[in-house]
């Protein structure tokens, strides 16, 4: 089959596409839209078995424990994790991230030691650390990741930066506002080999093949929601190699487990779809993006652009942000809004080291169309003046 028509069968599957044909939907980074598949599951567990899990021995409860369990192992084998490794279900990127910084890290902080803080990535992932640094008894110093001028993470110099007080590296994968690729497979070798890595995956897991055996890291955090499957969804995934195991605190309550099914149907849709062919498409629809705009003198991308085509220095992934010269970027999302076009235009909440200004982020996914982009750069090369 070739990508076109595989790509609109599954377009077919999302019914929000059915009920609003003609709105592209363009701001995937912020959370995805949901196939068939994962709203049915969701509402036959909820009308055919719906029960609490890990209490109960009645069979509806005993089959909620199962499926909980069953969709850590299939977690497991979608990240391609080495065994053996931890998965625990939260609500989100920011909750799993905390929860590795203050459940996992605080405890082992003392004086003296240092954290990586990759600055210029999703607050999520820099503020849990401030937190940790903040609970660690003593001075714990956070050290800037350093960034190279494609806005890549500067190994060379992070090398430099690691030392024996290193107690973790925060990184992210895929950049949620410069949509590059962070060649995460280069982060172990400059790390060294005692030092643990957090990584945060949110703009990553559900839009290309992840290979844990070869990242090397020992944390993997992510939004399921972002992923195709239900809002208050994600996980925590830890290796537990470089320290004690990650065992989340406080008390951890009722699972969101209609929450739970949905992530195990998005990630089935996810593996039937094929994960190598979504990360082609939206990687071609961004490349299309990218190059329109990069002949539009009214409007500037930001991040990579040139490195585009050489896909060892930089990947662009599914997101484009860019600013237009004269227009205000909220203005410019108002605008695109008003031809049904949505877009994200703010901040993108950046960490502290970010873009100084707002600017129009576009975020797809697989079910984004070759003519949705071209409704969107024929709207904007009208702007481009
Ligand atoms: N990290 C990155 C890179 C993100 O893009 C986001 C979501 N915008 C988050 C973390 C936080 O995810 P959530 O809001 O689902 O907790």
């Amino acid at each position: 089959m070739d990508l076109d028509s595989w790509q609109q069968d599954l377009r077919a599957d999302f019914p929000i596409f059915q009920s609003f044909p003609g709105t592209a939907y363009l701001d995937s980074a912020a959370t995805s839209q949901k196939p068939r598949a994962v709203l049915d599951a969701v509402t036959g567990y909820l009308t055919t078995g719906n029960a609490n899990a890990a209490r109960g021995t009645y069979p509806w409860a005993n089959r909620t424990t199962a499926r909980i369990e069953e969709t850590r192992d299939q977690l497991r084998r979608f990240l391609g994790a080495p065994e053996p490794s931890g998965v625990h279900f939260v609500s989100g990127a920011t909750e799993g991230l905390r929860a590795v910084a203050r459940d996992w890290l605080a405890p082992l902080l003392r004086d003296g030691d240092e954290i990586v803080v990759p600055y210029a990535d999703h607050s999520a992932t820099v503020l849990p650390w401030q937190e940790a640094a903040a609970l660690a008894p003593g001075r714990v110093t956070l050290v800037p990741m350093p960034y190279d001028a494609a806005h890549d993470y500067d190994y060379t110099r992070l090398a430099e930066l690691v030392g024996p007080r290193t107690r973790m590296i925060a990184a992210t994968h895929v950049h949620h506002v410069y949509g590059n690729d962070m060649n995460i497979h280069r982060l172990r070798a400059a790390a060294g080999p005692e030092v643990p890595i957090c990584l945060d995956a949110a703009q990553s897991v559900g839009h290309l093949p992840i290979a844990l055996g070869t990242l090397d890291v020992d944390f993997l955090v992510f939004s399921g929601h972002k992923a195709m499957a239900l809002p208050g969804t994600g996980a925590v995934w830890s290796r537990d190699v470089r320290g004690p195991a990650f065992a989340p605190g406080g008390w951890a309550g009722t699972p969101n487990t209609a929450g739970i099914v949905s992530l195990a149907a998005a990630m089935t849709w996810l593996d039937r779809a094929g994960l190598d062919r979504i990360e082609e498409w939206n990687r071609a629809l961004a490349t299309r993006i990218t190059e329109a705009l990069a002949k539009m003198p009214a409007y500037e991308v930001l991040g990579c652009q040139t490195s585009l085509a050489d896909p060892a220095v930089q990947q662009r992934q599914s997101i484009v942000t860019f600013r237009h010269r004269e227009i205000g970027s909220n203005d410019l999302g108002f605008i695109l809004a008003g031809d049904d076009l949505l877009v994200r235009a703010d901040g993108h909440c950046q960490g502290p080291r970010g873009e100084p200004t707002a600017s129009v982020r576009v975020s797809l996914h697989v079910y984004n169309t070759v003519h949705e982009v071209d409704r969107l750069l024929h709207a904007l090369s009208a702007l481009d003046q």
